[in-house]
């Protein structure tokens, strides 16, 4: 028995649907925090007293059957053809049925219509009319008061958004005109199944969005490519054209073949040069806008579906843990860390402005695309600190500019930029050393904290800390590194 997920990833890459159903199921751990019941949560939103709630396993027969005694199903699980499906919502009209589907989201967009097409498909095959269907998604704007309320968490659309966010298309006309038959597509994966293993083809969706989690074993081979490959030419579209035409290194890129972005050029040169490039020019002008006492800043931060505390919108971050390290002018370093647990928003940033001085520059690595985001949203929830915030927010700068403008490259990064790739260029030993290695790791750490599992926290805290301490410690040696080139180069 198939379920959507499965002519998903059938329709994306037969090998990796075959993968899937021939490996153990991967432990999936989400990204995003939804510890409130989605479904309870929404049914109160409809005000659904009486319905039949379908569970896990029921038999196909029980959906049917529900049909005829109930105006409203909750979960009700339905099959066609070796496809089971689960419905969120299905009311009974005077014109046939309602359908609900709830969005995990706050702008359901056209993008994930074979989900909702295959939802119909098997309703339809199940003599089950539909009269209209509706997607109930989080209001954006919504703020949380003391108490969570389902009536403004949601909102119920009859209309899919564009790529601005606004109202388009009608979401029974879009499923109606793009649904098929899907009967061969369903054979095919039996058949995909059951055969040998489908060949590994390379297409933009092995990397698209997130790289495919199959992608290293595909691959193989791209493990063990040199430092300066052509095939570590970042944002290239026809890298693995000029491989396939001979050309193995960065130093013979072929210049009609490539963006010209400043990374490439400085990826390049830096082959030319036997490894390294650095603009010097450039990079003393960075380093010239840094002032002493440096505090290298770095938070860790869960994110939040469903609002769970009071401000808090959906989809929100909360920093639950910040370590500083104090570079100060005559080379001595100070420490300072947080980790809290619950709603520790208040005291975070409390402690925060209290450990990181009044003076000099703060970096964060990524600053632009995280820490920066993460002070505006405190400022948002907690205006009473807006002053002090600002003033760290102005005060910072971004360590991964020297890197992402291209004034700096070395091939041993390998067309990658995170602060892990360049620590383990200056020490391979350092984050091997730890017992939580990235950051993810350290989310999924917090929550068994945070849920007051039955685990030992103590020991948890500690990984935590010393997780989030070797970041801003990496960002020290990093930048150490940075003024050294620069010297160098003078
Ligand atoms: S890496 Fe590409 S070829 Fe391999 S399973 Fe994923 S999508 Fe398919």
């Amino acid at each position: 028995m198939y379920h959507i997920s499965d002519v998903k990833k059938y329709l994306k890459c037969p090998l990796m649907f075959y993968n899937h159903v021939h490996n153990d199921a991967e432990l999936f751990r989400p990204y995003v925090r939804l510890d409130e019941k989605l479904t309870e949560l929404a049914r109160e939103k409809l005000q659904v007293t009486e319905y039949f709630l379908g569970q896990k396993n029921d038999d196909k027969e029980l959906a049917l059957e529900a049909l005829k005694k109930y105006d409203w199903l909750i979960k009700a699980r339905f099959e066609y053809e070796n496809l089971r499906i689960k419905v969120p919502f299905l009311h009974r009209t005077d014109f046939g049925y309602d359908i609900y589907f709830v969005y995990c989201g706050n702008y359901p967009k056209d993008d994930d219509i074979l989900f909702y097409a295959l939802t119909i498909w098997v309703l339809k095959n199940n003599h089950v009319y539909i009269n209209n269907c509706y997607i109930m998604h989080f209001d954006a704007n919504y703020v949380r008061k003391n108490e969570l309320d389902p009536h403004a968490l949601f909102i119920i659309s009859d209309c899919f958004y564009n790529d601005s966010n606004k109202k388009q298309k009608n979401i029974k006309d879009t499923i109606y005109a793009k649904m098929r038959n899907y009967t061969m597509i369903l054979k095919e994966m039996e058949e995909v199944e059951k055969g040998d293993k489908p060949k590994a083809v390379r297409t933009n969706k092995c990397t698209k969005r997130n790289k495919c989690l199959y992608y290293d074993e595909c691959f193989d081979e791209e493990s063990q490519i040199e430092d300066n490959s052509i095939l570590t030419l970042v944002t290239s579209q026809y890298k693995y054209q000029m491989y396939e035409s001979g050309i193995r290194y960065l130093k013979d890129a072929n210049i009609d073949m490539i963006e010209g972005t400043r990374q490439q050029y400085a990826q390049i040169q830096a082959d030319i040069n036997g490894g390294v490039f650095v603009d010097k020019h450039a990079l003393k002008g960075w380093l010239k806008n840094i002032r002493y006492p440096i505090a290298f800043l770095d938070f860790e931060w869960d994110t939040y579906a469903i609002p769970p505390y009071y401000g808090m919108k959906p989809y929100d971050v909360l920093c639950f843990e910040y370590s500083i390290h104090i570079l100060n002018e005559d080379g001595s370093i100070d420490h300072h860390e947080y980790v809290g647990t619950k709603d520790c928003r208040q005291k975070l940033i409390e402690n925060m402005i209290n450990d990181i001085g009044k003076h000099g520059s703060i970096i964060a690595y990524n600053a632009n695309g995280a820490e920066k985001i993460r002070l505006q949203e405190m400022i948002a929830q907690f205006p009473q600190y807006a002053n002090e915030l600002w003033h760290i927010y102005y005060r910072m700068e971004d360590l991964q500019q020297p890197f992402m403008l291209g004034m700096v490259y070395n091939t041993k990064m390998r067309g990658t930029y995170s602060l892990k790739t360049l620590m383990s260029i200056l020490d391979e030993k350092a984050y091997k050393s730890l017992d939580i290695h990235q950051g993810m790791e350290a989310v999924f750490n917090w929550r068994q904290i945070d849920n007051e599992e039955d685990i030992n926290s103590e020991e948890i805290m500690l990984h935590l800390k010393q997780y989030c301490a070797m970041d801003t410690f990496a960002m020290i040696e990093v930048f150490t590194k940075l003024q050294e080139l620069a010297k160098d180069f003078i």
